[in-house]
């Protein structure tokens, strides 16, 4: 088969020019990476407290396990949560060696109010252990 030019201008062989197809495909792989990040995005806008600041998406995800899991009444105990000392109704609950779900009991439940850095947590309770 000939080349031959194709209504795009561009040359080649074929039914159709391969070329724009190809460009077309690139296009639309990097929309769809656009979409599914700001998907992604959207999603944190959902939560109950701000997860963005975890580094990785499996930390992120593994949060809004826990969250979800408390939220059906699931026991903080079943994630190795424990109540602080200097407050009974503040639980922490270990979401990586770095993070910490904070919860505090309410009279209507277990409410998620933050996530700590292990650092920030010990700056802000000196001497607590846990
Ligand atoms: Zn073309």
């Amino acid at each position: 088969m000939a080349r031959k030019a194709f209504p795009c201008g561009h040359k080649g062989r074929g039914q159709y020019c391969h070329r724009c197809v190809q460009e077309q495909r690139k296009q639309q792989e990097q929309e769809q990476v656009l979409q599914e990040r700001q998907a992604w995005n959207e999603l944190f806008k959902q939560d109950p407290i701000d997860l963005k600041i975890l580094p990785a998406r499996s930390l992120v995800e593994k949060a809004r396990a826990i969250i979800e899991q408390i939220a059906q009444g699931a026991m903080y105990t079943a994630f190795k949560g424990k109540r602080m000392n200097h407050d009974r109704t503040v639980i922490s609950i270990p979401l990586s060696r770095d993070y910490r779900l904070i919860y505090h009991e309410t009279s209507t439940g277990y409410v998620p109010v933050s996530l700590m850095t292990h650092e920030a947590y010990n700056v802000k309770k000196p001497g607590e252990k846990f």
